[in-house]
């Protein structure tokens, strides 16, 4: 069985793009810019952020964490957007989620231009992604399909279960693997018999947020399993994969914490490097 270890794949991915802005620096004698706003003070925003600057700062972007209070009106921020959108020197926006009440989430989203969009979610980039073009991609499955290449480089006919359709995780996941040629399901709260559904993947992706709800007799022989959840119980931080029970049948497998957690961060730093690198052609 495969133990595969995100956070060494982030740490590489890091070292490729660290070398690529370096190269970047030479050609067009500037650096990527990723800015984040960051509205109020809840703490795991608030770690997010700071672990994205972190990040940022360690392959050479050009990184700016603008903060508000929870109080903030919400056209100051659409103003903000919008003064950054034309601002050359930054390539990428990221808006950090959730907002408070008072703020019109998909506002926000519409306001950030497409090609500065670095979570990939505005309704151009779902589009483009959808209908197989270029585009920015949700830095959470983007890092998935970027584990599952590393296990299984040619996932051409491959069937794929995807648990969770969400806007964030599992509909960009379905279609990237569609693109790959995969035979995908796509399963939530409503599948009728989800152990049927998971029992044909050769691939399963769980994004859901319940505790170890991928049973180990749910998975056959020889699957990728790649466990997105984060879920926190008394024992500790959990996935929504069993691992225990699940490692026994999976070829290939992702650890909760250690597994798609540290893929999200690396690649929300390659997105605004082929951001900015889409801009300059
Ligand atoms: P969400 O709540 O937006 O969506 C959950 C999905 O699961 C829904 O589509 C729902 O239909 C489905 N679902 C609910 N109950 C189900 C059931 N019994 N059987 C099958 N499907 C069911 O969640 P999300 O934002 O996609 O996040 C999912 C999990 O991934 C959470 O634990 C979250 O913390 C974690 N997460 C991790 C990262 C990371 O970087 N590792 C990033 C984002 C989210």
């Amino acid at each position: 069985m495969i133990l595969i270890d995100g956070k060494k794949i982030a740490a590489e991915l890091r070292e490729e793009l660290k070398k690529e802005v370096s190269n970047l620096k030479v050609k067009h004698n500037k650096v990527p810019g990723l800015t984040v706003i960051l509205i109020g003070d809840l703490t795991p925003s608030q770690i997010y952020v700071r672990n994205k600057e972190k990040s940022a700062n360690e392959v050479g972007l050009k990184s700016e964490v603008i903060k508000y209070p929870d109080s903030v009106e919400e056209n100051i921020i659409l103003d903000k957007i919008q003064k950054l959108n034309k601002d050359e020197t930054v390539s990428g926006i990221l808006v950090q989620l959730p907002l408070p009440k008072h703020i019109d989430r998909q506002k926000v989203i519409e306001t950030i231009d497409p090609s500065k969009d670095v979570d990939g979610f505005h309704p151009m980039n779902v589009g483009n992604l959808s209908s197989g073009y270029e585009s920015s991609v949700p830095c959470t499955p983007l890092g998935c399909y970027l584990l599952i290449k590393k296990i299984e480089p040619n996932l051409n006919g491959k069937k794929a279960v995807i648990v969770g359709r969400s806007n964030l995780n599992g509909k960009p996941m379905t279609q990237l693997l569609l693109k790959e040629n995969c035979t995908v399901t796509i399963t939530h709260s409503k599948t009728k018999d989800l152990k049927a559904e998971c029992l044909e993947a050769d691939i399963i992706v769980a994004a859901v947020g319940i505790p170890e709800l991928v049973k180990g007799d749910w998975v056959k022989k020889g699957s990728i399993v790649i466990d997105v959840g984060i879920n926190k119980i008394d024992k500790g931080i959990v996935g929504d994969v069993d691992f225990k029970e699940v490692s026994k049948n999976a070829k290939a497998i992702t650890p909760v914490p250690g597994g798609v957690g540290p893929m999200t961060i690396a690649c929300l730093l390659k997105n605004t490097i082929d951001c900015f690198k889409r801009s300059q052609i």
